[in-house]
């Protein structure tokens, strides 16, 4: 097959652009993300190998390779993993599917400051295309396993790339960087120094579970033959190491290897279990929310390890939907390495293992709240909206998830309030916990119905997300105080003159009720009732729902449900 040239779809372009043009001071990460797309591949060659003996491929020694070689000055990062086909060179390399990173360059489109631009790269991982920061051309050659035929991938970075067949290629994945020429003033960016390459793989990559090895120049002089490889990684799994004995940025580059993220993770879990179904997990909360945390195809789920092997990504099994934004390792003692998805959904211990990962997330984020107020808060902007359809959902942990909710409220007007707190504030005689239910704060707060409470100083609870108006209804009651709306049903906001009170508005209905009569009649087709209000102050009227009735957002959503 001739060589063909395609065009960089027009999102990867931009990246290259960028890739090619950065100004990001920390081009090191290009090894990192190389190492971390090798690794992937052998993770599934060996689990495919699993699945179907027959594939013909060889597992005995799955590897990484790094090879400098000074005088071209190329470096190559070679696996000898799963691989790619032709086509998937072309849909794989040639185009950008990661929603978060086409996020990414529309951010970086609206920020147009060279600070701004470094800052980004820092926080989004580009991948492969990363290569192009230190790279002026890079050549992948790739072979999938069980194929015969392999494929070569070339490319300046420049708007168009070549692929072509091959007929010798290895098993695996071979990605060679031409680099940039040397600047003599930065010593520090050799890549084709041994010493730089072996520091950076510590630095970045020392926990990945396969040998990364490197032959370094010059040992071939020695007589004994074969030079040795020395193999820079340690290859421990982190969760299965000692506390003491790893350092936060051991846990940190971790996260961003399996969380696909290039910034630091807001806080990491660890929890052992021991007993008659063992395991190792090692968790992390994100620090920010990923673009697509409410589509419907969000990967939701940790990696499942048997035993220090990999089994599969993405296993929703280990923790509730509301706790999707979780990533992390878990690595179980007593599983087959055959388990399906489907088997782990009625396994037992799976069952067992989710309820004590949810506890524990729960109690960690409690934690955040004690001690980390700020981290909290941070926790909650990003994650609260899902963590609330967990009141919904898991009637189990209502009270953990109630204990580490928090909302905003009349009180304040940036921080928001546990509900423990809105209780020990609760004025002499208030019973219930008031909310309402609206589109923004701004909105709510200009609504009739908070008058009356905003003129006896009553705190109100204000809720904006849609899954507020569902939790309030399915939760009930906070410490035997009632959630009510104050735009629902009648509320007698005085408490102890209830009965004088009472006594007095009958004696007005009595005096208005020509005019209630005769609103009634006019307004029939569109309200149940009209009735005196002590709700009001300034307003001369509000419309009410009965206490069971839906409230018009939570009608609005149903409407748009189809329902
Ligand atoms: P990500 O790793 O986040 O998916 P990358 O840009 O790093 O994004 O890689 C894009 C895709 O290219 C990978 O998801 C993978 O399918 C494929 N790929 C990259 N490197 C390799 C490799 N060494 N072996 C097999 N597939 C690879
Ligand atoms: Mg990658």
């Amino acid at each position: 097959m001739p060589t063909e040239t395609f065009e960089f779809q027009v999102e990867a372009r931009q990246l290259l652009q960028l890739m090619i043009h950065s100004v990001y001071s920390n081009k090191d990460v290009f090894l990192r993300e190389l190492v971390s797309n090798a690794s992937d591949a052998l993770d599934k060659l060996r689990l495919e190998k699993l699945k179907d003996d027959s594939l013909d491929a060889d597992v005995s020694d799955l590897h990484i390779e790094l090879d400098i070689d000074k005088d071209a000055r190329t470096l190559t990062v070679r696996d000898n993993g799963i691989g790619m086909s032709y086509d998937e060179v072309g849909r794989l390399i040639g185009t950008i599917a990661n929603s978060g990173t086409a996020e990414f360059l529309k951010e970086l489109r609206e920020s147009k400051d060279a600070a701004g631009e470094e800052g980004l790269i820092g926080q989004f991982g580009v991948g492969f295309y990363s290569g192009f920061m230190v790279a002026d051309e890079v050549t992948l050659v790739t072979r999938r396993a069980g194929e015969a035929q392999g494929t070569r991938w070339t490319s300046r970075g420049e708007g168009t790339y070549t692929l072509t067949t091959v007929e010798d290629a290895p098993q695996g994945t071979s990605v060679t960087l031409h680099l940039k020429p040397a600047d003599p003033e930065n010593q520090l960016h050799d890549y084709t120094s041994p010493w730089k390459i072996r520091e950076i793989v510590k630095r970045y990559s020392d926990f990945i579970t396969w040998p990364i090895r490197m032959t370094p120049e010059g040992a071939a002089a020695s007589d004994e033959g074969e030079p040795e490889p020395e193999t820079l990684n340690s290859m421990k799994a982190l969760w299965a190491r000692p506390r003491d004995q790893v350092s936060d940025d051991e846990y940190h580059e971790l996260y961003k290897h399996i969380g696909h993220d290039w910034r630091d993770p807001l806080e990491t879990i660890r929890l052992q279990a021991e007993g008659t179904f063992e395991y190792q997990a090692l968790l992390f909360l994100p620090a920010h929310a990923p673009h697509d945390l409410f589509t419907r195809d969000f990967r939701r789920g940790v990696q499942l390890y048997v035993k220090r092997v990999f089994i599969m990504d993405d296993c929703e099994a280990l923790l509730p939907p509301y706790l999707r934004f979780v990533k992390g390792v878990v690595d179980a003692a007593d599983l087959s390495l055959n388990v399906s998805r489907e088997i782990l959904q009625q396994d037992r211990h799976i069952e067992m293992m989710r309820r004590r990962l949810t506890k524990k997330v729960l109690s960690t984020v409690k934690d955040l709240m004690g001690e980390e107020s700020d981290r909290y808060a941070t926790f909650w902007r990003e994650f609260g909206t899902v963590l609330k359809e967990g009141l919904v959902t898991d009637a189990e942990n209502r009270d953990a998830l109630l204990a580490v909710s928090s909302f905003a409220s009349t009180h304040h007007d940036t921080e928001p309030t546990t509900l423990a707190r809105y209780v020990e504030r609760m004025k002499d005689g208030q019973d219930d916990i008031y909310y309402l239910t609206g589109e923004s704060r701004q909105s709510i707060e200009n609504s009739p119905h908070m008058e009356a409470f905003r003129a006896r100083d009553i705190e109100v609870l204000l809720l904006t997300d849609p899954v507020d108006e569902v939790w309030v209804d399915a939760v009930g009651e906070f410490e035997g105080k009632k959630l009510r709306s104050v735009a629902k049903g009648e509320i007698d906001l005085d408490g102890e003159d209830a009965e004088a009170d009472d006594e007095e508005r009958e004696k007005r209905s009595e005096e208005y009720a020509g005019l209630l009569g005769w609103m009634g009649k006019h307004l029939a087709d569109d309200v149940k009732e009209v009735r005196l209000s002590s709700r009001l102050t300034v307003s001369p009227a509000c419309v009410v729902s009965d206490t069971g009735d839906l409230t018009p957002a939570l009608e609005n959503m149903y409407r748009a449900m189809g329902q």
